[in-house]
C-alpha cells in the first residue's frame, strides 16, 4: 500500500519522547503540539495525495485543526508552541484554499509532480514568438479555424464600433461563438474530472508511466481551457463595448 509507505516515518514528540507520524500535529501520548515539519498539503491534512477529494471530510478537517491550532489556545504556552501555532495556523489556511478548489488542487498536485505549469505557457509564448504569431499561447489544433473565424469578426466588430455603426447578425454571431466556448468550459471541466479518477487509479496501483500519461492530458487540458477562457473574456470585451 502506498499510503502506508507515505506515512511510515516517524518522530518523537519534544515533550514525552512518545513516537509518532511525522506528519502528526499533535503527540498521540501527550497531546502536545508537535514542531513546523515540512508537509505537503495533503499530508498537513492527513490525506492521501489523491485528486478526488471527500469534501465533506476535508471541511470536517479543517474546522477541527483550526479550532485545535488557533493561536488563542497558545496564549499561555511556551513562545515555541504559539511560534508553531500561528505556522500551522497560516499553513492550514493556505492548504485549505488550495485544497477544496478543483483547479487549484489540480494544479497543486501537477506542482508536487515537478511539472510547472508557468514553464508550460512560457515555452508556449516562446514557440510562438519564434513563428511570429502574437497571441501569447499556442492555438489547440483543433481551434485552429474557429479561431481564425472568430478574430475575423472581433476584428470587424471593432470597426463597426469605431464607425459607430450597427451589426445585429455580427453580434449575434459572437454571442453564439461565446456560448459555444462556455459550453467548451464546461466540457473541459468534465474531462478533467475523469483524469483525476484515471491519476488516482495510477496512484493507487503505483504506476509512474500511467501517471505521467494523465498528467500530460491534464496539462494539455488547463492549458486548452486557459486558452478558451481568454477567447471568452476577447469576445466578452468586445461586445460589452
Ligand atoms: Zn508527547
Amino acid at each position: 500500500m502506498t499510503v502506508l509507505t507515505e506515512q511510515s516515518e516517524k518522530t518523537q514528540c519534544w515533550f514525552c519522547g512518545s513516537e509518532n507520524a511525522a506528519e502528526a500535529q499533535f503527540c498521540e501520548a501527550c497531546g502536545k503540539l508537535q514542531p513546523s515539519a515540512p508537509l505537503d498539503y495533503f499530508q498537513f491534512f492527513g490525506l492521501p495525495r489523491r485528486l478526488q477529494l471527500d469534501r465533506v471530510a476535508l471541511e470536517k478537517q479543517f474546522y477541527r485543526l483550526s479550532r485545535k491550532l488557533h493561536p488563542d489556545v497558545y496564549a499561555r504556552a511556551s513562545a515555541q508552541e504559539q511560534q508553531w501555532s500561528l505556522e500551522k495556523s497560516s499553513l492550514l489556511n493556505d492548504a485549505w484554499r488550495t485544497l477544496r478548489d478543483p483547479l487549484a488542487r489540480t494544479e497543486y498536485v501537477l506542482e508536487l509532480e515537478d511539472i510547472r505549469l508557468e514553464e508550460q505557457s512560457r515555452d508556449a509564448t516562446d514557440a510562438a514568438a519564434a513563428s511570429g504569431t502574437a497571441k501569447e499561447q499556442i492555438v489547440p489544433p483543433d481551434l485552429l479555424e474557429e479561431v481564425f473565424e472568430l478574430n475575423m469578426q472581433l476584428e470587424e466588430m471593432r470597426m463597426a464600433h469605431a464607425s459607430g455603426e450597427n451589426d445585429p447578425e455580427l453580434q449575434g454571431n459572437l454571442e453564439a461563438a461565446k456560448q459555444n466556448f462556455n459550453a467548451q468550459l464546461i466540457a473541459a471541466e468534465q474531462q478533467l474530472q475523469a483524469l483525476w479518477s484515471e491519476w488516482d487509479e495510477a496512484a493507487d496501483a503505483n504506476n509512474p508511466a500511467a501517471k505521467q500519461t494523465a498528467q500530460q492530458k491534464m496539462v494539455d487540458l488547463l492549458n486548452r481551457r486557459s486558452y478558451i477562457r481568454n477567447l471568452v473574456r476577447d469576445v466578452q470585451e468586445v461586445l460589452g463595448s
